[in-house]
């Protein structure tokens, strides 16, 4: 028996490896992409701990190279995801049940496990199937996982010794007992790490979970399972489907036992998703939790002080990086005249030295967009900017989708500060900018503002301070995360806690306390210690 309080490890971010030519690590993780290429691979449903078939099966192929095959995954049917369902249900009492200090230890191994000899193949899977180069993968499939997964142990900690005060002759105690029922995680293509968090997240928590990752994502989800499986996560505690997402989601949604959702990806299937578990509410026996982090219109805005070479940097990597398919990717720039043809200028030059290609040539910036949905809607937008007397194309432009899904780098230049690229996300390595007259600083504030429906995040660039302090008030509820003299993307967990409002999410910023509070439902208990014999207050007495 265990009659101590036991802390978790001391944590700190996973370093990111360089990848630097000749270092072990680039050998290494070319050598596991190379041998993943070569292979075909299966992915069954994995439900109730077993791996479970499916007639159906759907292929997968890396983005930048889409006539290869990297094998199969089964689609699950009605009956299935009833199962997994089941088998989450089943499982969740003697989870709960578990000293914390257990799951803890789970999940610390889980981190430990892609620290070390899951790395390669993490990153090697995240690189090949959803086309990021070898620092986009590192930054994501294996240190922002890693620190998910290590912070969460220490912020469950600081929660479960979150304790009530006590009045003399009582004791009050807090107990943090898992949402009743099963949660749903649905997962996007773009981060591997967010994929695995959002189950490991609330399974932290004593809750089981049934999960949907991606299509576009399910090669590198298939390592994160294996990952889990390792690292000793229970039978029925982390189950995962895959296949229409529709029937998946309606199925779970009719669960008089669903208590939560936990989901990141975009603000259309959001919004149905909430009003399906609306329609549902008198069915289910808890109010189930929502949580979703969702679509982004994310800005810079440079002041006349800004340094121009500063703001340019920003924008090549704040935009482009991963091909803009971030959440975060700057999409939306304003510059004052009066440093906006210096600003540009130098965009254009680096642009000029700025690599595209396979993942697998470390010498490439840019790889691929995700899939052919992606490449049509971007390319639309290219053409539709092509056709505009509102735009001209300063840079990029181009496309092919002949081998894998590539889009230039492009750098559209607006007169109309609400052209459609202004304001609507497009996800991809587009980035329109307007140049705003620098007397005008104060209401092109306001228009940063009031564009776009989003608030995920924003960077301003200024050297004057009273600037930044103006542009920190008037953008207060423009962005969850707001960046000063910083690109708007690369948000370190336990750091820069991650989400936004408005039409982006709840803002229950992953990588925090915050988050994990959603998965909990808190129990008091109050003990009288010595309780009373006599129901008379004093002031009853003459
Ligand atoms: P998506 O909305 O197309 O898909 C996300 C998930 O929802 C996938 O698992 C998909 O299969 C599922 N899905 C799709 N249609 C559904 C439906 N009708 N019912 C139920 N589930 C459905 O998003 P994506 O293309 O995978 O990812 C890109 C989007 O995610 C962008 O909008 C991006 O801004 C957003 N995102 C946000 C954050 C954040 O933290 N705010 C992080 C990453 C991505």
């Amino acid at each position: 028996m265990n009659n101590s309080f036991t802390q978790v490890p001391h944590i700190q971010n996973e370093p990111v490896k360089s990848y630097a030519p000749n270092s072990k690590e680039k050998e290494e993780v070319l050598a596991t992409y190379k041998a993943m290429y070569k292979n075909t691979i299966h992915v069954p449903l994995y439900i109730g701990g077993q791996d479970i078939d499916s007639a159906n099966k759907a292929s997968m192929h890396p983005p930048h190279d889409h006539k290869h095959t990297l094998g199969t995954y089964a689609l699950a049917d009605k009956g299935q995801v009833q199962e997994a369902i089941e088998k989450a249900l089943q499982a969740k009492e003697k989870w709960a049940a578990m000293p914390f200090e257990q799951r803890a230890s789970i999940f610390l191994k889980a981190a430990d496990l892609i620290a070390g000899p899951y790395r390669a193949k993490i990153n090697a899977a995240t690189m090949l199937a959803q086309s990021k180069t070898i620092h986009q993968a590192e930054i994501d499939a294996a240190c922002e996982f890693i620190d998910f997964l290590r912070f969460n142990v220490q912020f469950a900690q600081e929660i479960y010794a979150e304790q009530p005060l006590s009045d003399k002759g009582i004791w009050n105690r807090l107990s943090y007992r898992p949402l009743e029922g099963f949660i749903y995680a649905i997962s996007p293509f773009n981060f591997t790490a967010i994929a695995g968090n959002l189950s490991a997240a609330p399974a932290l928590m004593g809750n089981t979970i049934v999960w949907k990752p991606s299509d576009h994502q399910i090669f590198s989800a298939k390592i994160i399972l294996d990952v889990f499986r390792e690292a000793g996560v229970p039978d029925g505690v982390i189950n995962m489907v895959m296949g229409d997402p529709e029937m998946i989601t309606h199925t779970v949604l009719e669960s008089p036992d669903f208590s939560g959702i936990h989901f990141t990806g975009s603000t259309f299937v959001f919004k149905e998703i909430w009003k399906q578990i609306g329609e549902n509410i008198h069915r289910y026996k808890t109010y189930p939790r929502i949580v979703g982090e969702t679509g982004g219109k994310d800005f810079i805005i440079a002041h006349p002080s800004a340094n121009t070479d500063e703001v340019a940097a920003g924008i090549i990597r704040g935009a482009f990086e991963f091909q803009g398919q971030k959440c975060s990717a700057a999409s939306r720039v304003y510059l004052p005249k009066s440093i906006a043809n210096t600003t540009l200028d130098k965009v254009k030059a680096e642009l000029e030295t700025v690599k595209m290609g396979s993942p697998e040539d470390f010498s490439n910036f840019v790889t691929s967009v995700i899939h052919q949905g992606a490449f049509d809607r971007v390319t639309a937008a290219i053409d539709a900017a092509k056709a505009s007397d509102e735009v001209t194309v300063i840079a990029g432009g181009n496309y092919d989708a002949s081998e894998g899904y590539f889009i230039e780098p492009t750098v559209l230049l607006t007169t109309n500060p609400n052209y459609d690229t202004m304001q609507r996300e497009l996800f991809g390595p587009v980035v329109t900018v307007y140049v705003y007259e620098d007397a005008e600083w104060e209401s092109t504030l306001e228009l940063v503002d009031n564009t776009s429906e989003y608030a995920l995040t924003g960077a301003v660039f200024a050297q004057d301070r009273y600037a930044l302090e103006t542009a920190s008030k008037a953008l207060e509820n423009a962005a969850g995360n707001f960046y000063i003299n910083d690109k708007p993307t690369g948000a370190v967990v336990g750091q820069q806690p991650f989400g936004g409002a408005r039409a982006s999410g709840t803002n229950d910023k992953a990588g925090s306390k915050l988050n994990l509070l959603r998965w909990t439902s808190p129990r008091l208990i109050k003990e009288t210690l010595v309780p009373t014999k006599d129901y008379r207050y004093p002031f009853l007495g003459n």
